[in-house]
This record gives structure tokens, C-alpha cells and sequence, in this order.
């Protein structure tokens, strides 16, 4: 998934937190080997694979959860989440190294092999089929939240509830530390002149995901292009926006944080409204000199620290 998973637990001796801890890692590596998309081995590279293109294909129990919670969101979202990006990541991933825009034609070719309808699912036998051979998926923004997930079950099963998961901006909480109130997160700040003051979150038994452009963005001309792409147009966010989501789970957190930052805040926050459990803030500095704006969702304020 190509960040560094971190894991932080409370237990009552040394030797039950190294298998535990260990256990979790190794479900986490299980997890990368079917959904990493610069593994070429992995089950999702092979699913893309052209000569598999139009079969209906059984998959993992893992891979069809995590196509089954997509294609979902991608239909709530008329799209603005999407793991059909693949094709356009690339295209900007490229562009990223080179330090140059794409072509329209590029961006063009890259946005008719995209698009959720691409993807067939049959819930009765479990079988998934890519619609053109170019199809390419890409779960990174999702797929951490969800190793988060697993590797705190894997924890829990294993006897230890009190339990912290992260991987960059996501993570997935259990019971709180001894004596706190919960595990204590700051969310990330906003790069932009004038951004406010970072939060501080206790949080217990649910997740925390940020997306934002801050670590990985290209610049050209004084333009910042975010690593978050409109599936719909093929471009990259240039909002400068940082999206913090709190949810019951890593899954939903970190693919609702990819789907408010495409869907800007008004949009966002009524898909994090209708979402049970789930909170969301917003920091945008849109280019053209705006002003920062920060907004809340009602449930946001419940785990601020007082
Ligand atoms: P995150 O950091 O969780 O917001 O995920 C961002 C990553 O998800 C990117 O690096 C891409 O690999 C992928 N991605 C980019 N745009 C989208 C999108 N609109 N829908 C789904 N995945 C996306
Ligand atoms: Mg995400």
C-alpha cells in the first residue's frame, strides 16, 4: 500500500503483544498482497490483467468486500469516488515525475477506459468482470482504512482491545488507553497562509482518515494539482483542500475522506450527514486568493477535546 502501517497497544505482558502485534502485521501484508496496485503479483494486478478482460473471474472474499463498498460509494457519489481511477492515477502519477501536464488527448484516453459501470459485480457467485482490458483498479483510497480495520480485529481477537492502527492519515482506534478518556489525535493542518490552529480528538472505537495535498502534489506554473483526482473530468483537486472524517469504522473513514474531497464541502457534507456515526471538517483554500474556509458537520464537535 506503499506507506509504513504503525501499530501502538496496551497489554499485559510482552510476549501477548509481539504475537499479537505480529498477527496484525502479518494480516496487513496478507491484505497488501491482494489489493496492492504496484504489486504486479498481486490478485487486484491479475484481475487487471487484458487477458482477463470481459471473464467473469471469482475473487477473494477481501477483494469482493472491498469492490462491493466501492462500486456503493461510487454510486452515491454519482462517481466522485471511483477505483476505476487507475488509468488517470497513472497518467498524473507520470506527469508528477516528469513535472509535466498530460495532453487533453491523454487525459481523455485515460477518462473512457474510467468509470464505475466498467466493473461488474454478480453478488450470487461472487465474480467480477472488467468490462475493456484497460480497466485498471486502484483501492489507495480505501484499502488503508481498511487494513486498519483488520489488523484491530486481529488484535481484539487475539485479546487486546486497547489498541491504536494507523498508516499516514489513517487509523483505527479500539478501547482507550489506561485511564484516558481515549487515544489523543491531532488533525493534520492545512499548508495555506492563515490556516487555523490544528484540532486535538479523543477517540475510541472508531477511525480517522485525512486526504489532503499537502505530502504529495505536482506544482506547475504556481498551480497545485492534489494527488485526489474528479473521476468525472480526469483532472486533479486544486482546492488545496484538507478533509479530516471520523467514522465507526476505517473503511468508511478513509473512503469518505476521498469522496468529501472530491464532492467539495457542500455535497460533503450532507453525504457525511447521512452517514450513521460519521463527522467530518473541511479546510479549503481555494487558489485565487479566497479566504481559508473551515467547515464542521454536526457530529464533528463530540470528540473535540475540551
Ligand atoms: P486518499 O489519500 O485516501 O484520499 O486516497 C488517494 C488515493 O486514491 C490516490 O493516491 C489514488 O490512488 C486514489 N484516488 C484518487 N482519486 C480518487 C477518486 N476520486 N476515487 C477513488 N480513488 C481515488
Ligand atoms: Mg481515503
Amino acid at each position: 500500500m506503499g506507506v509504513p502501517f504503525r501499530i501502538v497497544l496496551y497489554a499485559a505482558d510482552a510476549t501477548a503483544a509481539t504475537n499479537a502485534a505480529r498477527a496484525a502485521f502479518q494480516r496487513i501484508a496478507q491484505l497488501n498482497a491482494i489489493l496492492s496496485d504496484y504489486d504486479p503479483d498481486s490478485e487486484v494486478s491479475r484481475l487487471c490483467h487484458p487477458k482477463v478482460a470481459g471473464q467473469p473471474t471469482p475473487v477473494s472474499p477481501e477483494l469482493w468486500f472491498m469492490l462491493e463498498r466501492s462500486q456503493a460509494l461510487a454510486k452515491t457519489t454519482g462517481g466522485a469516488f471511483d477505483v476505476t481511477v487507475g488509468p488517470l492515477v497513472n497518467l498524473w502519477r507520470r506527469a508528477r515525475r516528469h513535472q509535466e501536464l498530460p495532453s487533453t488527448n491523454l487525459v481523455r484516453e485515460a477518462l473512457a477506459h474510467t468509470g464505475w459501470r466498467q466493473v461488474e459485480l454478480d453478488a450470487a457467485t461472487h465474480r467480477v468482470t472488467l468490462r475493456g482490458p484497460d480497466v485498471r483498479l486502484d483501492f489507495g483510497a480505501i484499502a488503508k482504512g481498511y487494513a486498519a480495520d483488520e489488523a484491530l480485529r486481529v488484535l481484539r481477537e487475539a485479546g487486546i482491545p486497547r489498541a491504536l492502527v494507523a498508516a499516514a492519515g489513517d487509523m483505527a482506534v479500539g478501547e482507550a488507553p489506561p485511564g484516558q478518556p481515549g487515544w489523543k489525535v491531532e488533525v493534520s493542518v492545512s499548508d495555506a497562509t492563515n490556516a487555523p490552529p490544528p484540532k486535538i480528538l479523543w477517540v475510541h472505537h472508531a477511525a480517522v482518515a485525512s486526504s489532503g495535498d499537502i505530502f504529495q502534489r505536482l506544482e506547475i506554473a504556481g498551480r497545485r494539482y492534489s494527488h485526489i483526482l474528479d473521476p468525472r473530468t480526469g483532472m486533479p483537486l486544486t482546492d488545496h483542500s484538507l478533509v479530516t472524517v471520523i467514522a465507526r469504522d476505517g473503511t468508511t473513514a478513509d473512503s469518505l475522506s476521498t469522496a468529501v474531497s472530491v464532492l467539495g464541502p457542500t455535497e460533503g457534507l450532507s453525504l457525511i450527514e447521512a452517514t450513521p456515526g460519521a463527522a467530518v471538517r473541511i479546510v479549503r483554500a481555494p487558489p485565487e486568493g479566497h479566504a481559508v474556509e473551515v467547515r464542521e458537520s454536526r457530529r464533528f464537535r463530540r470528540w473535540e477535546a475540551r
